[in-house]
């Protein structure tokens, strides 16, 4: 008779592994764990079926049901599908974990470096439904019991990372934080981390915003300027508080009076503005330049966004009047005691941001050769199409991009000629910046790594293997 006493200390250490709410303690309960029940964590093949057998305790066999679900999917074979596989995954963004699950599920080797060693956005993303679907499938409510209760349709983005992590721990994936990657030929910093030795022959770029590997060419799409602001005030859950409404979207041309009222009353001029109330109160907004040097927040006038945003240009305390004054009158003055959330300097977390030029990366993907060893490189998330953020456009389009990378892998482990890899990651490629939550699949339920389970209209070979651009194929020295 397996041991179900609750202090058991297993039992107890898996409690806080699930619990717990920063990187560190995650990192430092799950070595623990795993130290406890003599598991090693970089047997990745078997330290899944292992944790299960070792660890007998009801709270993760409800665990193991949401996990095993996703994990006896046909895509994965079992896991075998990928079982020479070694892939290298830059960034424990969500993108970055999102992917790191699906290649363990597919059998393959996964090492995470990330460059942090905390998770500290507070900032919060907006869920389309099928993410909702999709983080349900990975227990995200077992690790955060008021994951998206009701109505509720976003979570912050540390909390995001935090439970994308324990699901790669879980699954095996190997995850070094405050590792950062500078180039090939394993330049790490520290340059003696032990990842260092690692051999890859897949390469996955998940670093955000502008961090893309050599080889990769970005389109630019230059739209009129627009300015984002984003700000978090410290949500003390009173009673008050949370009678405030959210505001999932609000826009000029469908709201004239209020924009008016908010010029008017308060000297701010917005073209939109959402709120959230999650772990903190969330405001996203998009402002008007000419308010902005008006109310003295951007002190003088340039047609550069680089220069017009830069820090020298932003009178700071201007900006927290701004973002206070937008964020009260947004709420109709209802939010009591409104103080700003601390960001990771330990500042008030709120900061201004330039959605003017938005990046696309021409393609996803690219095949290096040296000495006959192929490597096979991938862009996912905000490194692969740099999302708008009133949209929420970065984690369901990031999502997208981490399974059809997935995809790309399995098709590479199946041994498929390299070409077709290429051509059809780019095949697929095409139709991402199109997606929206009207247009895509809506059994979200039967969502996979294959891309004709999500996407409605897909022709896997629409660019065909003669036509890969012969700078997606690199023979060169790495
Ligand atoms: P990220 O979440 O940016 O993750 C990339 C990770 O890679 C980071 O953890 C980074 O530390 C790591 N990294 C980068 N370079 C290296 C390296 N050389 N070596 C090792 N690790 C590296 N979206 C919204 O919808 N609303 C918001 O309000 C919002 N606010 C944001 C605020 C900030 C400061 C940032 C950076 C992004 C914000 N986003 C927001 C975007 C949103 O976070 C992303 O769309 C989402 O997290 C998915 O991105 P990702 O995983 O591709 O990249």
């Amino acid at each position: 008779m397996v041991n179900q006493d609750p202090t058991n200390p297993s039992h107890a250490l898996f409690d806080q592994f699930v619990q717990t709410q920063t990187c560190k303690e995650v990192q430092r309960t799950f070595s623990e764990l795993c130290h406890h029940l003599e598991l090693d964590p970089r047997d990745y093949q078997s330290f899944y079926t292992k944790l299960k057998e070792r660890l007998n305790y009801w709270k993760a066999k409800a665990l193991w049901i949401k996990l095993d679900k996703r994990a006896q999917h046909q895509d994965y074979q079992q896991g075998k599908v990928c079982a020479k596989t070694k892939c290298l995954v830059l960034g424990a963004g969500p993108c970055g974990l999102r992917t790191a699950i699906e290649l363990a599920l597919l059998g393959a080797q996964v090492v995470v470096l990330e460059k942090r060693d905390s998770f500290s956005r507070n900032n919060v993303l907006h869920l389309w439904p099928y993410t909702i679907c999709d983080l349900r499938g990975l227990a995200a409510k077992k690790f955060y019991g008021k994951f998206c209760t009701g109505a509720l349709d976003h979570i912050s983005i540390r909390q995001l990372q935090l439970i994308l992590l324990k699901v790669s721990l879980l699954l095996g994936v190997e995850v070094n934080t405050g590792v950062e990657f500078k180039g090939w030929m394993a330049k790490l910093f520290p340059d003696d981390h032990p990842a260092g030795k690692f051999q890859f022959d897949v390469f996955i770029s998940a670093g955000g915003g502008r961090f893309v590997p050599d080889g990769f060419r970005w389109k630019e799409l230059r739209g009129k300027l627009a300015i984002g602001i984003t700000c978090n005030f410290i949500n003390h859950h009173s009673a008050a508080e949370a009678q405030v409404a959210e505001i999932s979207g609000v826009a000029r041309i469908y709201n004239q009076k209020f924009f008016q009222d908010l010029l008017t009353e308060e000297g701010i001029d917005l073209e939109n503005i959402v709120y959230y109330k999650d772990a903190t109160h969330y405001f996203v907004m998009t402002a008007k330049k000419k308010s902005l040097l008006k109310m003295g927040v951007i002190k003088q006038d340039f047609s550069d966004a680089n220069q017009l945003l830069g820090q020298a240009n932003v009178d700071q305390d201007a900006l927290l009047r701004y973002a206070h004054g937008a964020a009260h009158f947004s709420t109709g003055h209802r939010l009591p005691n409104m103080q700003f959330a601390l960001n990771h300097a330990g500042q008030p977390d709120v900061a201004m941001f330039d959605f003017t030029c938005m990046h696309r990366a021409e393609n996803a993907s690219l095949v290096r050769e040296r000495k006959g060893k192929k490597l096979l490189i991938g862009l996912v998330g905000d490194c692969l199409v740099e999302p708008f953020w009133p949209l929420g456009t970065g984690i369901a389009r990031g999502f997208l991009a981490a399974f059809d990378t997935a995809w790309m892998v399995r098709s590479w482990g199946k041994g498929k000629p390299h070409l077709e890899v290429v051509a059809e990651r780019e095949s697929i490629y095409q139709l991402l910046s199109q997606t929206t939550p009207e247009n895509i699949s809506k059994n979200y339920n039967a969502f996979s790594i294959d891309p004709a389970t999500r996407y409605q209209h897909v022709n896997l070979n629409s660019i065909k293997a003669n036509q890969v651009r012969n700078t997606q194929i690199l023979s060169i020295a790495l």
